[in-house]
């Protein structure tokens, strides 16, 4: 499954939000027993849909969807020379599909920082500086052997070559590879390439308890927020040490926390949703039988694959997908109603599955 990676300097807060990760992780009522890898914190998708989904249509249990975070240890200046853990470190980039960049964004005199300051600029750019130094590095290989493949007229490494042009020039000027526009077929080439700064990225301010209710009025947060905005790039305010601590609270306890602080929804909440969209990644749900579930897919999926999502068995034998909107079922308010509207449709292989889609797959055993 697709996971976000969380980088960030030293001290930032980064190990605070992974516990607030793994903590709230600890909570699922549904995975009690799941066993996964130190570094990977699995969370539950929040969704307000699937309660309105269970009042109208009532089931023993609901159960969300999951999205992981793998904590990525290790960033220092020169690492794309190999310092600190340098190679390693890149390497764990180059496994998850998109980056999580938390930055200290509070003061706190007694938590020093590696630069002796807190510039939450300087600290992005210092890293993106890495990543654009190890993706320079990986290109500059490749254009000398794919140029000259290229002389022999092959077009394959023609195609590539002209994105490898395309490519240089913008990680030369200091600038990520997600910067760059590119059609379809270059996408995949781009793909192929595996570098560090085309993936998508989220800013995370790691900013100070009191800034929480409105940070778009603190500075440091603002800083960030337009950083990301030039880069076409999401960025959000959070508290990682309140996010650790009210990790554990159950649901009840938490709205009181949240709506002293005078907050509406939990940064670790917002932190989730967020990568989740980074991702492309959308929600379709199952109802009846025993349980209401929201399951992941890729946006783009047809109905076929993401049947897959729940058994590969579900995807060889696909017949068709029963299917109605949540905002169909929310405004109808029983299945006998949306039914009796039309709003039921009998989707076939080609209907791409949007997200909201409650589905009853069709297959053949
Ligand atoms: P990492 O090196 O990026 O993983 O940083 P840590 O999560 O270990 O945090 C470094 C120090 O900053 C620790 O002492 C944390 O308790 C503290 N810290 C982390 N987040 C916050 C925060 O939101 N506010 C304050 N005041 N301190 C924090």
């Amino acid at each position: 499954s697709l996971t976000a990676g969380i980088v960030g300097l030293p001290n930032v807060g980064k190990s605070t939000l992974f516990n607030a990760i793994t903590k709230a992780g600890a909570e699922m009522a549904n995975y009690p027993f799941a066993t996964i890898d130190p570094n990977v914190g699995m969370v539950e998708v929040p969704d307000s849909r699937l309660a309105r989904i269970d009042e109208i249509i009532p089931a023993k249990k609901i159960v969300h969807t999951t999205f992981e975070f793998t904590d990525i240890a290790g960033i220092v200046k020169g690492a794309s020379k190999g310092e600190g853990l340098g190679n390693k470190f890149l390497e764990n980039i180059r496994q998850v599909d998109a980056i999580v960049h938390v930055v200290r964004a509070f003061d706190d005199d007694n938590i020093t920082t590696v630069t002796g300051k807190v510039d939450p600029l300087d600290d992005i750019e210092t890293i993106n500086l890495e990543l654009v130094l190890a993706d320079l590095d990986s290109v500059n290989k490749r254009y000398e052997r794919v140029e000259k493949i290229a002389r022999t007229k092959d077009k394959e490494a023609l195609a590539e070559f002209e994105v490898l042009k395309k490519i240089k020039p913008v990680l030369e000027n200091g600038d990520p590879v997600r910067s760059i526009e590119f059609d379809e077929d270059e996408q995949k080439i781009v793909k192929g390439l595996f570098l560090l700064t085309a993936k998508p990225v989220l800013y995370v301010a790691n900013i100070a308890e009191d800034a929480m209710a409105d940070p778009d009025s603190d500075p440091y947060y603002q800083v960030v927020r337009d950083y990301a905005a030039k880069e076409n790039a999401e960025a959000i305010g959070i508290s990682a040490k309140t996010e650790e601590e009210i990790a554990e609270l159950d649901d009840d306890d938490k709205a009181d926390f949240l709506a002293a602080e005078g907050v509406a929804e939990s940064g670790l909440d917002r932190l989730i949703k967020a990568s989740y969209s980074l991702l492309g990644l959308a929600t379709f749900f199952t109802s009846g039988g025993p349980e209401t579930r929201a399951w992941t897919f890729k946006k783009g999926m047809k109905a076929p694959q993401v049947a897959g999502v729940i058994h590969s068995d579900f995807e060889r034998g696909f017949i068709r997908a029963e299917t109605v909107s949540f905002s169909d079922l929310d405004q109808y308010g029983s299945m006998q109603a949306v039914r009796e509207a039309g709003r039921l449709r009998s989707e076939g292989k080609e209907y791409q599955v949007q997200d909201g889609d409650i589905i009853e797959f069709r297959f053949n055993v």
